[in-house]
This record gives structure tokens, C-alpha cells and sequence, in this order.
């Protein structure tokens, strides 16, 4: 048994001062310090940690990633995008057709890493390796769910790009062997463009009642491509195959009529925004009023930006701000709904209760140092958070399912040999590319 004594307690909604945890894998004591030293003689703790007034918060989840973009960090290749469809076809689907499963691992065990560092306890990936399609998804979970420890879902891109079958095959195999608890999976898929109806057909044929994860409407060119094609748009096209499956992940939506947005809401599927990764490629910015007042339930992403999720909490409010020409265009409300949504559907993914400080939720949280200017309670925890923290969010403590991962910010094991591999892994693949 383990405890953590002398901090102040957020989750998102309440804010408790001055508490201790004690726990296994979940947490089965939380309370007031006055009672620590009576009610600790209960229990046979082995590892206290003192949080000298630090914050404790619950680890967070980082809806969409793509793993696969460690190895681009650094590279330069020839680049002069006109268009998304180009920046595609230039730098991402250049990368991901050199992939192996040797560098697909090394890529997990490094962002699992980056993970931690940045309070990320659970990941939600969309991966894709032309050269290596089967067995990619367990180099995923091996290096992020069985090496660190941390909870996950795991899916393959399916496209046409791809030797199709095989891409339907890895997700299917992949499924089946889903532990809950520690990760779960999706049918992926990339996008409605490079999917023909011929494969959308064939996958509604195995899908069951997977949820799906695709990119939606992330350019015009996705909704362009569709209506000139098919003469619907994109959430139509995918309903039409009924493949809209409750908890299916809609990736981006930036162009989606209200239409489709009711049509997401009405099937139970999520949206998750990546705003920095929107400024970045210049396509766009979603319309989060539009959106929230159709009903959708939005999560948060990274697509791929970093490790890290808190920061892009700040990029969604402030360009929101700017989208809208209004300095109360998007509230800390809306981000504390985002929040507790991402929690919300882990739970329901991974059958498992991550997210608060009551007895019997998982003990996946991360210490922050105490750095308080100015006073904090209840109703401007969040503010802090935000304002102080989420720029660079750097626990110096973070646990998982109970188990100390990181350290006075030193993540414990050796990961060196790795670290360097990686490092020669992505040479030979930037040279495979040049
Ligand atoms: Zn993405």
C-alpha cells in the first residue's frame, strides 16, 4: 500500500485542501491530514510520498495522437505545400510508408516517455505503417500499456493507400485481444477520401459494433472530395454504411454542416478537436458554438503535435477567442465539460474509472509542485490550472494504476539503450526517405 500526504486535491470539479490518498492500484482511503496519522496505522503503506502543499490531479487523456509523427521531429524532406492534401502526400504519407516495427516500437517507448513527463495516463492512437501493417498495433501497446504502464487504444488506419485487407485484418486481430482495464481498441480508419465505397462496404461487413476513428472533414478538400464523388457529405457517406457506431471518434469536423453535426450528436459519437495541429496545417478552425449547441460531445487532441494534451487546453480557448473576435467566445466552463468528457469516455472504453479521488477509482495521477501567487479554492482551481500550469504542464510525480512511474521529474528504469536506438532508427529512416 502506498499514500501520498500534505496536498491539495482537484479533479476537475471539487478541490479539496490539505488531503492524503492512500492506495493500491485504485484508491481505497482519501481524507482530511488532521486524520492521516490514525487512519494510516490501518493500513501496511510501504511508500509514503510528502506533496509539501503540491497539487494532485488526475492523469489526463489525450484523445487523438498518431505515435507514428515521433520519428519526423527534426527531419527536413523537400516541403512546399499548397494545399492539406499536399502536406499529406509531402511529409506524412512519405514517413509512414517506411515504418517498421522495430521503429513503430521505438516511436511508443519514447512518447510513452513524453507521455509521462506531461501528465498523460491514457492515449488514444491512430497509427499507420505502409511497410509494416500486421503486428503494428501490438508494437504499439507493448511499448505504451505493457513497458510503461499506461492505458491506451490502439487502431489502424485503414485506406486505401494500403493493401486494404491487411489493414482490416490488423484491426480485427487487435480487437480480439483487448484487455479492459489497460486498453481497448477502434476500428480506424484515415479518412472519407481515401476510403472507396468498396472498402467502407467491406468494413461495415466485419465492423460489429466497434466504434469507429476516423478524420473528418479536417479540410474542405475532405468535403470537396466527397460531394464530388458521392454527392453527400462526409458523416452522411459514413452513416450511409452505418458505420457511425456509439463512441466512434469524428476526428477534426472543422467543415461539418449542422446536419452532419445533429447526425454525430444523435449516434453517440465524439468529436475531438486538435487545435494546434488546425493553426499549424492552416486548414482551418473548428466552430465550437456551432457544435456544442447541436449537442456534440467534444474531446481534446493532440494529432500528433507532442506528448502533451494541456497545453493544446490553452490553444482551444485562446483560438476560439480569436476565431469568434471575443474574449468570451469559449469559457473555462466549456473547457472543464471537455475534460470531464475525456474521462467520461475512457471509463466507458476501458471499462475502468479514472478521473476522480474517490475510493475504487484508479490511482492514475501525477503531483504537481505547489506554486501558488495567489489564492486558490473551488471555484478558481481551474483558472490555476490553466493560467499556471497548462503552458508546460511538468508533474514532478506520476503514478499509474498505482505505480510510481516518475520521480522527482526522473522517470525510474533505464531507457537509455532505447532512447539511443531510436535515435539511430530514425537516422536510417530519414535517409530511407531522402
Ligand atoms: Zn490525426
Amino acid at each position: 500500500m502506498k499514500a501520498i500526504k500534505n496536498v491539495q486535491l482537484f479533479d476537475f470539479v471539487d478541490y479539496k485542501e490539505n488531503q492524503y490518498l492512500i492506495f493500491d492500484d485504485t484508491i481505497v482511503h482519501r481524507g482530511s491530514m488532521e486524520e492521516f496519522p490514525e487512519v494510516s496505522k490501518q493500513y501496511n503503506i510501504n511508500q509514503i510520498t510528502d506533496g509539501e502543499g503540491g497539487l494532485v490531479i488526475p492523469a489526463l487523456v489525450l484523445c487523438h495522437t498518431h505515435i507514428y509523427s515521433s520519428f519526423a521531429r527534426g527531419m527536413a524532406l523537400p516541403f512546399n505545400p499548397k494545399n492539406f492534401l499536399e502536406i499529406l502526400q509531402q511529409l506524412w504519407w512519405k514517413l509512414d510508408s517506411k515504418l517498421d516495427l522495430e521503429m513503430i516500437y521505438h516511436s511508443a517507448y519514447c512518447s510513452a516517455m513524453g507521455y509521462i513527463k506531461h501528465g498523460v495516463g491514457t492515449v488514444i492512437d491512430h497509427h499507420a505503417s505502409a511497410k509494416d501493417i500486421t503486428g503494428s498495433l501490438e508494437m504499439l501497446k507493448k511499448a505504451v500499456v505493457d513497458d510503461f504502464g499506461l492505458r491506451g487504444m490502439f487502431c489502424f488506419e485503414s485506406s486505401d493507400r494500403f493493401d486494404i485487407d491487411l489493414c482490416i485484418q490488423e484491426n480485427l486481430k487487435f480487437h480480439s485481444s483487448v484487455e479492459h482495464g489497460l486498453y481497448n481498441s477502434h476500428f480506424g480508419m484515415h479518412a472519407s477520401m481515401t476510403l472507396s465505397d468498396e472498402t467502407l462496404g467491406k468494413i461495415k461487413e466485419v465492423l460489429g459494433d466497434m466504434p469507429i476513428h476516423i478524420h473528418v472533414a479536417e479540410s474542405e478538400m475532405d468535403q470537396q472530395d466527397c460531394q464530388s464523388k458521392y454527392g453527400i457529405s462526409v458523416i452522411e457517406r459514413l452513416d450511409k454504411f452505418g458505420l457511425l457506431n456509439p463512441c466512434s471518434l469524428i476526428v477534426h469536423g472543422i467543415y461539418l454542416s449542422e446536419k452532419e453535426m445533429s447526425i454525430t450528436a444523435e449516434r453517440g459519437c465524439y468529436l475531438v478537436l486538435n487545435p494546434l495541429s488546425n493553426m499549424n496545417n492552416g486548414v482551418g478552425l473548428p466552430d465550437y458554438r456551432k457544435i456544442k449547441s447541436r449537442g456534440v460531445k467534444c474531446l481534446l487532441g493532440n494529432d500528433g503535435m507532442s506528448n502533451a494534451v494541456a497545453n493544446e487546453w490553452q490553444a482551444l480557448l485562446f483560438s476560439m477567442h480569436h476565431r469568434y473576435s471575443d474574449p468570451l467566445g469559449f469559457g473555462l466552463d466549456d473547457l472543464q465539460q471537455i475534460i470531464l468528457n475525456s474521462y467520461e469516455y475512457a471509463n466507458s472504453m476501458l471499462q475502468t474509472k479514472l478521473g476522480r479521488f474517490d475510493k475504487g477509482y484508479q490511482a492514475d495521477f501525477m503531483l504537481l509542485d505547489e506554486q501558488n501567487i495567489t489564492p486558490i479554492d473551488g471555484s478558481n482551481a481551474l483558472g490555476h490550472l490553466f493560467f499556471g500550469y497548462a503552458q508546460s504542464l511538468r508533474p514532478s510525480h506520476f503514478w499509474s494504476g498505482g505505480k510510481l512511474k516518475m520521480e522527482d521529474y526522473k522517470i525510474l528504469g533505464d531507457h537509455e539503450e532505447k532512447r539511443k536506438r531510436s535515435v539511430e532508427l530514425a537516422k536510417k529512416l530519414w535517409k530511407d526517405l531522402s
